[in-house]
């Protein structure tokens, strides 16, 4: 199946340790080499990570109805909720792409979503995605509390682009990053900021979001906001 996916709406966090060959913005995305991945496997040792099999152990250890996830914002538990019984009637799909060729994903991006071909989809950057387990030092469960709090507040983040809410024009950078913009402080004002006043671990860019938010008092039109989220929107 080949699917161009140039659609979609992203969930973009930093790696920890940024590769300089690869952070180089001033390539225009069709000059841009398909970012080769394979460095940190080549690094990190543990190169065999079945990553469908990652993908559904970590949504499973999401599950809202276990106990040791009652820590999750409500409106996190509703969405993971949502995802799993769309999933199951067949009206929402989680594809793993193997790498980011056809679709107008930056290499950073972890996640994304979009309406592809009438259909709701959420897509997994398999390579992002390694880096990601392989940052957190686990690749099979038990995952870390901070990889299992950073997954889950992407999907999150991606439930919030497939709502109605959502009518940007995913070819225009003005409404992509206006919709970025709504997803990230929907989802700073309904899981994140709950999430840090329970000292849970994540990603430092849902922190530095937080932090402009605050200092916005959490307006919708937050320009220090918008500094932080154009520069990837910018790159599609
Ligand atoms: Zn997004």
């Amino acid at each position: 199946m080949i699917l161009a996916l140039i659609g979609l709406f992203a969930w973009t966090i930093l790696r920890q340790q940024s590769r300089p060959s690869e952070v180089d913005t001033s390539l225009s995305s069709a000059d841009r080499p398909s970012l080769p991945p394979t460095e940190s496997r080549a690094n990190g040792g543990d190169t065999n990570v079945d990553l469908s099999v990652a993908v559904n152990q970590l949504f499973s250890s999401l599950d809202p109805s276990r106990p040791e996830n009652q820590y999750l914002p409500e409106f996190a538990k509703e969405r993971i909720l949502w995802i799993t019984t769309q999933k199951k009637a067949g009206k929402l799909s989680i594809i793993l792409l193997k790498n980011t060729d056809n679709t107008n994903l930056y290499f950073e991006d972890v996640m994304a979503s979009g309406i592809v071909e009438g259909k709701p989809m959420i897509v997994i950057n398999g390579p992002r995605f390694l880096d990601f387990l392989l940052e957190g030092e686990r690749t099979s469960p038990p995952f870390t509390q901070r990889e299992r709090n950073d997954f889950a507040m992407g999907l999150v983040h991606e439930t919030v682009h497939l709502e109605k809410d959502n009518t940007a024009n995913p070819a225009n950078f003005q409404d992509r990053l206006a919709e970025e913009l709504r997803a990230w402080r929907k989802v700073d004002l309904n899981v994140v900021r709950q999430m840090r006043r329970l000292n849970q671990p994540m990603n430092p860019r849902l922190i530095e979001v937080d932090d402009a938010l605050r200092s916005c008092d959490d307006k919708a039109d937050c320009e220090l906001l918008r500094e932080i989220l154009s520069p990837t929107e910018q790159t599609r």
